[in-house]
């Protein structure tokens, strides 16, 4: 393990699966004391033995980010059980893809509930920590934020949101030493497809993507760490990183 992040404290939502888990391991064994947070406690308790295991400090909080006192809750116990918080990775999301016309509208506040106002209320409630740690925040966007297509208008919304948010984030902090990092996957091999409700927008994404050799959750943590990891100097404000094989 190396210990480059020690002393770090980063907090990680959306941590029960793909990048977020993947990117609370990289974390922790760079020398970050993680705090892992999502819905699926069973799912936070194995990955906490896991780094545990490893001689990661971890701590597994249940957290749903649309819930606004939920949040922060969440942010005071990371500060409380760790003495304050370096690494906000504003991680969790849903892709819940399909036609705008006939949607589920249901699917939309779901989306726009956790992609972006999730992200809100926790960067708001992390923001004194970071700002008195000289701190970093990572927005784990999309390349949905920079192409829009048919049948995926929402999350496109949701994804070209949270980079504005983020921008103007970045203009407000960066001076007094906080980076906000915007990373931006292309087609990661995770189960974010598997929560799509429409059949119609789940068929869509699997055949576009059927014969692409995906990211792995890993390369995008690798993306993370790459930001996290720089001298205070140096702030990377933006990542895309797509499979090679994705044209669009
Ligand atoms: P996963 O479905 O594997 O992970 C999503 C994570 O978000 C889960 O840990 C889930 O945990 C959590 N989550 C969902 N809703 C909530 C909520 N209300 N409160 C707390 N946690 C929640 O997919 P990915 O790893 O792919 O997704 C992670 C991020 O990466 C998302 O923001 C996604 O938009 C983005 N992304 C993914 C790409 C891909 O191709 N996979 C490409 C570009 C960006 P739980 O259900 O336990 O709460």
């Amino acid at each position: 393990m190396s210990n480059e992040l020690e002393g770090k404290v980063a907090l990680v939502t959306g941590a029960s699966s793909g990048i977020g888990e993947a990117t609370a391991v990289a974390l922790g064994r760079a020398g970050a004391s993680v705090v892992v947070a999502a819905r699926r406690v069973d799912r936070l308790a194995a990955l906490e033995r896991r780094l545990a295991a490893e001689g990661v400090r971890v701590l597994a909080l249940e957290l749903d980010v649309t819930d606004e006192a939920a949040c922060r809750a969440a942010v005071a116990r990371t500060a409380e059980e760790f003495g304050g918080l370096d690494v906000l990775v504003n991680n969790a999301g849903v892709m819940l893809l399909g036609d705008i016309e006939g949607a589920d509208t249901t699917d939309w506040t779901r989306m726009v509930s956790t992609n972006l106002l999730g992200v809100m209320f926790l960067t708001h409630a992390a923001l004194p920590h970071l700002l008195d740690r000289r701190g970093t925040v990572v927005q784990m966007s999309s390349t949905a934020a920079r192409v829009g297509r048919a049948g995926t208008g929402v999350y496109n919304a949701t994804k070209v949101g949270l980079n504005a948010f983020s921008e103007s984030l970045r203009q407000e902090v960066t001076a007094r030493g906080v980076r906000v990092v915007v990373v931006e996957p292309g087609v990661v091999e995770t189960e974010l497809r598997e929560h799509i409700t429409d059949p119609a927008g789940r068929a869509a994404v699997e055949q576009r993507i059927a014969e692409l050799r995906q990211l792995d959750p890993e390369d995008v943590a690798e993306a993370v760490l790459y930001a996290v990891r720089q001298p205070d100097h140096v702030a990377v404000n933006e990542i895309m990183v797509r499979p090679t094989g994705q044209t669009w």
